[in-house]
Formats: C-alpha cells, structure tokens, sequence
C-alpha cells in the first residue's frame, strides 16, 4: 500500500494537482482507493465540490472528510488548508459505512457498525471519523465494545481551528453534516494495523471525586461545583478565557488500568464544566500538566513501536490540545513517524480508542494517536533507530523540566501526608471518645452521656442511677506484680463493667481516670440499682484476674437521682459516696437516693 497527500486548491487545476494520484490509482495492482480529507474551512460548497470531484474521477474510492483544528501533511502541520490523503490498497478490503441519524439512536448505530464488522471476513480495524459532541458517545462505545476482541477500534472527533464555535462537521459529496457518522472498515488477510496513543501529562495533588455528572458535563467533585477545584487550586476564574486558561491543566480520570484526559470547552455559571469527553461518577480524577521531558519520552516509545512495525502508511490523530501546547514546537513529536513513511492525520476534538487489555472502546482527550498500516510482510531494511529532536526545547524545556520534577516528588511526599493525615484524623477522633488502654469510653465521653442522660431523667420524671467504681488497693498491685499486670487488670475489669452495664438500655461505663470508673442505668431506682451494684461487685471478687494471686476487690458509690439537681453537686455526691465506702472498710456498697 501506499499513501499521497495533496494540498488542495481551487486555484489549481485538478488534474495538475493530483497527477500522482491520478497515474497511482491507474496501476494495476490497485484494489482500492481511500480518500480521507481534513479541512480548516467548514465552507460546505468547497468540501461539497472536492468530494464530488473525487467521487467523479474515481468512482470506485471512498471518501470520509472531516473538519479538522489542523492539517498534518508529512508530519508536519501545514498552514491551514485542506488536505487530501489517497490510499491505495493491493490486498486490503476497504469499506466506508455511513450512519445517518445518530443522535438519539446511540445504541443503535454503535450495533449495527458491531454487525457490519461482523460480517466482513479477516476484518482487522475500524476508523471513526464523527463529531464527539452531538452525541452520547458513551453509548455507542459500549456497544463497539463487545465487537470480536482482535479488531483496532480508533478515531478522531471533527472540529475546526476556533475554539469558541466548534464547527464539529464531517463531509462527503452530499455535503456537511453533524449526525453522522463515517465508519471504516478495514479488512483483509494480509493487512496489517497497530495503533496506539501517546500521552505524558503527569498528575498533580491528590484525588477528588467526581459527585454529580451526565456525560460530558461535569457538575459537581467533591459534592462542590467542578468549577472550584480550578479556582482554588490554579486561580483560574470563571471567565470568557476559562477553556483556554485550564488547557494547560487538564483532568485526568483513572478507569480500569486506563487513563482518560478530559480538558475543558466551557464553564456554565452554575460552575458546570463542559468537558471534551464523558465523565461518570464516583470516577477518581487528578488535575495534571504537560511535562514536555515526559511527554517526549512517551511519545519516543511509541515512535519505537512503529519503526519496529515497519509501516507503509500512518496516520496521526492528535488532540488540538497538544497543538496549543507545544505551539511553535508541534512539529517536533510528529516528525520522526515522517521518516517511517507517508504521514497523514489531524488535529482533533477527541480520540478514540480501544483499550488493550479490557478491550473496551474509549474517549481520549490530549492523546496522540498514530495509526500504522501495512500490507503483507514489511518489505526492505528497517529504519535504523530515531528519536524526537529536542534540542529545540533545552532552555525552557530545562526549566519545566526541573518545576516539573520538583512538583512531581512534591505531589508524591503531599499525597503521602495527606493519606497519614486520614489515618490520624481517624485515631483522633477515636482517642477523642475512647480510652487508649481499656477501649471503653474515656472521661470526656462519659460525662457528656451522662449529662445528657440526666437531662432526660429530668424531662421524663424517671430515677437516674450513677456509679463511682474504685479498685480497692490497687497500688498493691501495681508495687507486687509490675505496671503491666496492674494493665490487663484495667482492661479486664473494663470488659466485665462494659458486659454488665450495656445489659440495661442506655446503660454506659467509662473510664473516669486511673483506676475509677463511672457507669450510669438510666430508668432504674435505688433497690434495683443496689442489687446490681451488689451482684457487680461480688462478681469482682470471686474472678480470677490473670498474673493475681487470690481475689481483687472494687468499692461502689452509688447515688440514684431525679435530674433536677445541680451537676458539680451531684457528681461531688457519687464521689462521695465512694469515699464513706471506702473509709467504712472497702469492698462494699455505698449508696444514696434523691
Ligand atoms: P484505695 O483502695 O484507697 O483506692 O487504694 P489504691 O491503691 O487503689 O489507691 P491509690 O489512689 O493510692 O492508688 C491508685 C493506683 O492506681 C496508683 C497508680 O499507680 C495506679 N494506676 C492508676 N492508673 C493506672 C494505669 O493506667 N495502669 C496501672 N498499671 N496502674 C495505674
Ligand atoms: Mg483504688
Ligand atoms: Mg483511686
């Protein structure tokens, strides 16, 4: 196979213009001939005229044209025009499908290209040349998803040069159109494809999440307007030159082993962000940058890939995102695949491709696709080895490059930080209501229960009953076994008070402060609460505790209230309760009711 471009004018006389393509399209050896036009004009009387002319002069070709933001002719951008690539196949089936009233009949359309691909034998790829933003292109891609696992799905979305007016418009003979769209199909034994797509905008931060979003509209992140993650983080405001002003900064979302560039086309004033390509929600998204050293490398792996491919054709899909980029430096990463063979392509409003390993079709923003072709065994010497010459870049390049290295360890140490700070925030707020030691409440936390117990106490017109626990002699234990023993004491004696307490509703323990505790039954009288006290701290005594010779004792304070009384004084009354149990001999019960 092989490929010629022609830049097309008006002014020239057709036949002159494409001399070569006219005596190529004569030889014998020619199946099929494949016309792909990309054009900075949407004029449709232009587009119109050409492609009749080229339907007329060769009857038997294809024809798919689209609007493009830039022409790229022999790897190179050309000064706006239009551009005409003629491919001519000796062993391929080529087949161009065109699928006329998409909109609203996604699912639909992405099934019947599923079926055409189906029924043609030894098919090997098909090539989408549509409009990504009349559509819910999420639906069709699913659909094209479930075609035979060894086809290459891939594609360009049609835009034009401005980015205010999209002129999101693909032609044919029968003139300008945004709801259709041109399916190729590419075929045959002896064919051969590989397509991938280079990347290298590297993340920024940590994550957020996107909370609310239909399709390409991007409503909320982290449940505030999406707008606000570009206003706080970059100070981008919400103004006429927001798109151009986040072009820089796109979002990248992670999908299954895959990432998806997504760059803005507008804001709404709700903070709405109309992006070029779908989102869904609950999707993990980081705001990113062109890291020119990263990109380059990207993009020489790929370059790599192809010279291996040995291809007699390529295409160059590229988002206009990278135009904008790299501005007067666009040609540099496109040149290399110029020495491989004929390069061909445009800059686009959106990538399609379909991802290697799930073998789901997608929507990319920022990609470079590039499209190898072959047909039959690669003929002649191999290419030697080539890279992208960037010497061109050394003196700002140097400097990205050291920002882009200092933001990148910065990002990881900050995501790093920002995960333990999940983890302490954690521990904190659980330390801020639970013991370290016993697992139970701590004081702060009881006291609050407490008080509030009370207080219904005093609206219901129930009884209250409040306990002050006190290990008799406790220091003994401490001075006899060692600190760690008088510990696990501590927590076993947490656990039976826990057990016991949590029997009642409402009922509740806490630790008050070394070895005191104090535990509340809301709904229950002096008689009752005594008899449990009882019970509690004969239980006490006959347990063994692990590491202790013979029994350990606990005194109660008890004090059954009405709510109505002043806090300090009650407190002071269960502790004193406490106390006269103490002095009375220990290991008893002491108690009192308002
Ligand atoms: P009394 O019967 O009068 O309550 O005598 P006691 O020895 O229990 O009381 P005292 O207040 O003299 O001593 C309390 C002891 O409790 C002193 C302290 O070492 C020990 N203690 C307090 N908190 C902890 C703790 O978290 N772990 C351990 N192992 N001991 C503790
Ligand atoms: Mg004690
Ligand atoms: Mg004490």
């Amino acid at each position: 196979m092989k490929q010629i471009l022609v830049k097309y004018s008006k002014e020239q006389a057709f036949d002159e213009l494409f001399k070569d393509v006219i005596l190529a399209a004569g030889e014998e050896n020619v199946k099929h001939v494949l016309f792909h036009i990309y054009s900075a004009t949407s004029e449709e009387q232009p587009l119109k005229e050409l492609s009749v002319l080229l339907k007329e002069r060769f009857p038997e070709a294809e024809v798919a044209g689209t609007v493009s933001a830039g022409e790229i002719c022999d790897a190179k951008l050309m000064t706006p025009g239009i551009l005409v690539s003629a491919m001519f196949f000796e062993k391929a089936d080529i087949r161009v499908v065109k699928y006329k009233e998409v909109k609203g009949n996604e699912t639909a359309v992405g099934k019947q290209i599923c079926d055409e691909a189906a029924g043609i034998d030894d098919i090997k790829a098909i090539e989408l040349i549509m409009t990504g933003t009349e559509f819910r292109t999420r639906l069709i891609f699913e659909e094209l998803s479930k075609c035979r696992e060894d086809v290459q799905i891939f594609g360009g979305y049609a835009g034009g040069h401005s980015m205010d007016h999209g002129e999101h418009y693909i032609f044919d003979e029968n003139g300008l159109t945004n709801n259709k769209i041109f399916a190729i199909f590419y075929a045959g034994k002896e064919f051969h494809i590989d397509v991938d797509k280079s990347v290298g905008w590297q993340r920024l931060g940590h994550h957020f999440t996107v909370t609310k979003a239909d399709e390409s509209r991007m409503i909320e992140i982290n449940n505030r307007p999406a707008v606000e993650v570009y206003e706080k983080y970059l100070q981008i405001d919400r103004n006429d030159n927001f798109a151009e002003n986040t072009f820089e900064f796109p979002l990248i979302a992670s999908v299954q082993e895959d990432e998806l560039l997504r760059h803005t086309i507008a804001v709404e004033e709700d903070g709405t962000l109309d992006l070029a390509g779908y989102v869904t929600e609950g999707m993990h998204i980081y705001l990113c940058f062109g890291n020119p050293s990263l990109i380059v490398s990207k993009v020489n792996e790929r370059i790599e890939q192809v010279r291996k491919f040995r291809p007699e054709a390529i295409l160059l899909y590229s988002c206009s995102v990278r135009k904008s980029f790299w501005e007067d430096f666009v040609d540099m990463e496109m040149l290399p695949f110029g020495e491989l063979a004929t390069t061909a392509g445009f800059h686009t409003w959106g990538e399609v491709k379909r991802n290697p390993v799930t073998r789901n079709v997608l929507e990319y923003n920022i990609t470079l696709l590039s499209i190898a072709m072959r047909e039959g065994e690669p003929r002649g010497e191999m290419h030697p080895p080539l890279r992208i010459n960037d010497s061109v870049l050394r003196g700002q390049a140097s400097l990205i490059k050291r920002l882009s290295t200092l933001v990148a360890a910065t990002t990881t140490e900050l995501q790093n930080a920002y995960n333990d700070l999940e983890k302490m925030n954690a521990q904190l707020s659980y330390l801020s209501r639970y013991d370290a030691l016993t697992g139970i409440y701590n004081r702060r936390k009881i006291e609050s229960v407490v008080e509030k117990r009370v207080e219904e106490t005093a609206e219901k017109g129930t009884r209250i009953s409040l306990f002050m626990i006190d290990i008799d002699y406790f220091k003994n234990v401490n001075d006899t076994y060692g600190h760690a023993v008088g510990d696990s004491v501590l927590v076993e004696l947490s656990k039976i008070f826990k057990d016991a307490f949590q029997k009642f509703p409402g009922g509740n323990v806490g630790r008050w402060g070394g070895e005191e505790f104090f535990a509340l039954i809301p709904n229950c009288g002096n008689a009752e609460a005594v008899k449990f006290a009882e019970d509690l701290r004969k239980q006490v005594e006959a347990y063994s505790f692990k590491g202790i010779k013979g029994p350990l004792t606990i005194s109660i304070g008890l004090v059954t209230a009405t709510g109505q009384e002043d806090r300090k004084a009650l407190f002071k009354e269960v502790d004193d309760c406490l106390y006269f149990a103490k002095q009375n001999g220990r290991n008893q019960v002491s108690s009192l009711t308002n």
